[in-house]
């Protein structure tokens, strides 16, 4: 295919992922100077109006503040101290390329990457065509694909079936009784919304579940300025062990029949384009065993903390140092 992305060849360096891993390596690039668009693109598999941030679920606000959500080189307009929404996160990754006069290549997925021969060139493939490039950095995020337990494909229920993934707000689930299935933050803050219109029973093996709804309860009353949020009836029943129709069955051997359900059971990282071969290098946090090839913002490969915004910073500026260094 013939398209824009023949052009890319001979950049030296290509960032797979624009979100604010991606968008931190190519401000470090910049920052030894390296010009976007020349020197360096990014693509990324998403449509622009739907970007990681964007499809979050929309009541969703940062752990982290303002302040601390921040990259290098921009900061959040506005109360440094409050946590933003999703949405706002997304409008600030988008005026960061902006300032940066990045302009990534959206809808463009990468298939995979191989090193042919023993020079330096990497051939990425994408969805559009090939690109021979001397590095490439795998930005594609830790929480990009979404997990589901065995089980879940034994359940067919006449309402809603989501991940957390796909959630954005309560409409999207038909009145009745819901599911919430996982017992982290994105259950707790899902089920906790759905629990104002709907008859929810949150299924999990965290014992401390009350607890984090009530933590949940506190944090939402702080965020609205000590107004009392308001919070729904949650039902918490243990783990299911298996499913059948719209029936499903819990550890304790009880059943219970749902009209819908959502599954809050974690992700899987955006690498399934990467070779099954690639290992972090030496335990170094960005290096991988394809020399060129580096991985920003996902934890299996180095820094367990690398998809956290603090993080993200400190990883992007190795990588860019780790590129300039090569021939
Ligand atoms: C619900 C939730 C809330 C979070 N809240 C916080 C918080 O409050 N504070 C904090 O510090 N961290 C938080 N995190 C963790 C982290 O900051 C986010 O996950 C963040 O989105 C990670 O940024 P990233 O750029 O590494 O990955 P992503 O934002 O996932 O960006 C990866 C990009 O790569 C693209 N991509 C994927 N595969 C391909 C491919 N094959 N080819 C091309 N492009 C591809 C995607 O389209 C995407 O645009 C949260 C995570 C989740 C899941």
């Amino acid at each position: 295919m013939t398209s824009h992305i023949e052009g890319l060849s001979r950049r030296r360096a290509i960032i797979v992922g624009a979100g604010q891993s991606g968008l931190a390596v190519a401000a470090s690039l910049i920052s030894h100077g390296l010009q976007p668009q020349i020197d360096f693109a990014v693509i990324d598999a998403s449509r622009e109006e739907e970007r990681t941030w964007d499809r979050r679920w929309h009541s969703l606000r940062l752990h982290t503040t303002a302040r601390e959500s921040a990259l290098p080189g921009l900061s959040f307009s506005g109360d440094p101290n409050r946590h933003p929404f999703a949405d706002e996160m997304g409008h600030y990754l988008t005026n960061f390329a902006r300032t940066f006069a990045i302009k990534p290549i959206w809808d463009t997925p990468a298939i995979h990457v191989r090193k042919p021969g023993e020079g330096t060139t990497l051939e990425l493939i994408t969805s559009r065509g090939e690109v021979q490039t001397r590095n490439v950095v795998a930005a594609s995020g830790a929480y990009a694909r979404p997990r589901r337990p065995d089980w879940a494909y034994d359940l067919v229920v006449p309402g809603a079936t989501l991940h957390s993934h796909d959630y954005l707000y309560p409409r999207q689930v038909p009145p009745g009784r819901v599911l919430v299935v996982g017992g982290g933050d994105a259950a707790v803050e899902i089920a906790s919304e759905l629990g104002l219109s709907h008859d929810v029973v949150i299924s999990t093996r965290n014992r401390r579940i009350d607890r984090a709804l009530r933590a949940h309860h506190t944090r939402s009353i702080a965020l609205n300025n000590g107004d009392p949020a308001a919070t729904g009836a949650i039902t918490t029943r243990p783990p299911v062990i298996n499913a059948t129709g719209d029936t499903v069955t819990f550890s304790d051997r009880t059943q219970l029949t749902v009209g819908s359900v959502v599954f809050a059971t974690g992700y899987l990282p955006g690498d399934a384009w990467l070779p099954d071969t690639v290992v972090p290098h030496h335990g170094r946090a960005v290096d991988t065993s394809i020399p060129g090839l580096f991985v920003a913002g996902i934890p299996g490969y180095g820094d367990p903390h690398a998809p956290r915004i603090g993080t993200v910073a400190r990883l992007a500026q190795r990588v860019a140092r780790r590129i300039l260094e090569r021939p």
